[in-house]
């Protein structure tokens, strides 16, 4: 008894109680009446209230994305609605809850799950996404319909042109420059490239550009897109929402790949399809082509594919050279003194092969170094300012133990469990996404894979690969989880 009651206090949240519930489901029914039932049911159908404790509301979300976008996107309206609700809070927790122990009441080994998924991930790539340096962000060209800010410094003069990226950005000059009135040749332009490979760069470069020219333009990210749409709807605005969008002359769309919900997907294809029809000029960026985008329906991927479709390649040596030497430049405006000498650089960019994210930052470390010690940059220094980049960015070789400890975690079993012969559900779900991982993440056969997984057939991880598959086209919840994983053991 006092054993367990000892166990009990050692949990942060204190448990909940009516009163608890119905301020939550309080707050739940505020943000779906403001957010509309797609954006709500996607970034807030799984969030529970855990407990409570001193002032802090915990709550949960069953994936690290969750987490990290609802922190990134929403977490100020969910702040503010949650003081409001519960009387004498200040602080809201957000934690990534394991998926076997279902909610709210807290084991100790849920706690430590927990905390493990939170130390093997600091960082997440959708936070850095949307983290930009605030100071950068000079203009903006925001207006009731919820277009979001333009950064002054991503503009055609600083984008430079190599081979991979050459037809993108003749694509983009060719849209910008497109006169009042003629009707659009590429419409709408798709461009996509993986993460850090300029998309964004290139698309608010269209937007300044056509600005420039006296049109009317408006930017979104997909979310505010979704956001603005659901936000007018509820507001009994939509119409208005979209004859304002239709009075446009340059629509760009980027990061459509979070584009969700069948309601937003059919008003989205609408908007396209009104723009279109009507000569207006469309612009989007994805991280893949409009044919992999899984959680669009088919109309909208056809409608996307209608126009031009240009794909941005890794940077080759000789653009890493150019972007590095330009970030240089610009940074001497500030700091003089800050000389980099052509064997650097050239070091540098044979370093940095991954993105220009990583470039900025690998420059960002020259420079604290140069301005920190004063001392020369030699090759010697550089490499030591930015190893930790480099090496974190080495494509790492995955594991199949690796991959099994990993799940194991997020799951809550062993990793026992998962090579044993047990059947029970809680264990074979982990079992057959760890299968599923090992014959996506690594090279091993089937046949390989079956004997790492307990001396298993190959025809049995064939079935959990399938049956992984048809899940995660399924089950969004499931997809998230998949994802998040994938990252995990690739970051
Ligand atoms: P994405 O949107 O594709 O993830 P970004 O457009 O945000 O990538 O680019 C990441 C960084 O790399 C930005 O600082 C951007 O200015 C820089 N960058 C990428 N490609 C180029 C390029 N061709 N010329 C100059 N800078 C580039
Ligand atoms: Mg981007």
């Amino acid at each position: 008894m006092s054993n367990s009651s000892a166990l009990l206090s050692a949990e942060p949240p204190v448990s909940k109680t009516v009163d608890h519930d119905a301020a939550w489901d309080r707050v739940r029914r505020r943000l779906r009446a403001e957010l509309g039932d797609d954006v709500f049911s996607s970034w807030f159908g799984r969030l529970e209230l855990s407990g409570l404790s001193g002032e802090t509301a915990h709550l949960s979300v069953p994936t690290r994305f969750l987490k990290s976008w609802i922190q990134s996107h929403y977490i100020d309206r969910l702040r503010a609605l949650v003081f409001e609700e519960f009387i004498g809070l200040s602080e809201i927790a957000i934690t990534v809850r394991s998926a076997t122990s279902k909610s709210a009441p807290k084991t100790q080994t849920h706690q430590n799950a927990e905390t493990t998924t939170r130390d093997r991930m600091s960082t997440d790539r959708v936070q850095n996404e949307v983290s930009a340096q605030p100071e950068r962000v000079t203009t903006s060209e925001t207006d009731s319909l919820g277009g979001a800010p333009l950064d002054r410094r991503l503009n055609f003069t600083n984008f430079l042109v190599g081979k991979s990226n050459q037809l993108a950005h003749a694509a983009a000059e060719r849209v910008a420059g497109n006169g009042i009135g003629e009707t659009p040749l590429y419409n709408p332009l798709f461009v996509h490239a993986g993460v850090g490979l300029g998309k964004t760069h290139l698309l608010h470069a269209i937007a300044h550009e056509t600005i420039a020219q006296g049109r009317r333009v408006i930017y979104l990210t997909a979310d505010r897109f979704m956001y603005g749409f659901v936000a007018a709807l509820k507001a009994q605005t939509a119409l208005n929402f979209k004859e304002r969008l239709r009075g446009i002359d340059l629509l760009v769309i980027d990061d459509v790949q979070f584009l969700q919900g069948k309601s937003i997907q059919q008003e989205f294809c609408h908007t396209l399809n009104a723009l279109i029809d009507s000569g207006r000029q469309i612009v989007i960026a994805a991280d893949r082509p409009p044919s992999d985008l899984e959680s669009l329906d088919e109309r909208v991927k056809s409608r996307l594919a209608g126009g031009l479709v240009v794909e941005m390649g890794p940077l080759d040596e000789n653009l890493r050279i150019r972007i590095i030497e330009a970030r240089i430049a610009s940074a001497r405006q500030h700091q003089p003194n800050f000389d980099v000498n052509a064997s650097v650089i050239a070091y540098v960019a044979k370093s940095i092969v991954s993105n220009g994210r990583d470039l900025d930052g690998a420059v960002n470390r020259l420079l604290a170094h140069s301005t920190l010690t004063g001392g020369a940059l030699t090759v010697e220094a550089a490499e030591a300012a930015i190893r930790d980049l480099i090496r974190a960015r080495e494509p790492r070789k995955v594991k199949i133990e690796d991959i099994q400890k990993l799940v194991a975690t997020h799951f809550n079993v062993s990793r026992a469990d998962i090579l044993s012969s047990r059947r029970s559900a809680g264990v074979v779900k982990p079992r057959q996404i760890a299968m599923y991982l090992a014959k996506v993440l690594t090279l091993r056969s089937l046949p390989e894979i079956g004997r790492r997984f307990g001396g298993r057939d190959h025809t049995t991880v064939l079935h959990a690969v399938r049956k992984i598959e048809g899940a995660v086209a399924a089950d969004t919840g499931l997809r998230d989880d998949v994802e998040l994983l994938k990252r995990m053991l690739q970051d």
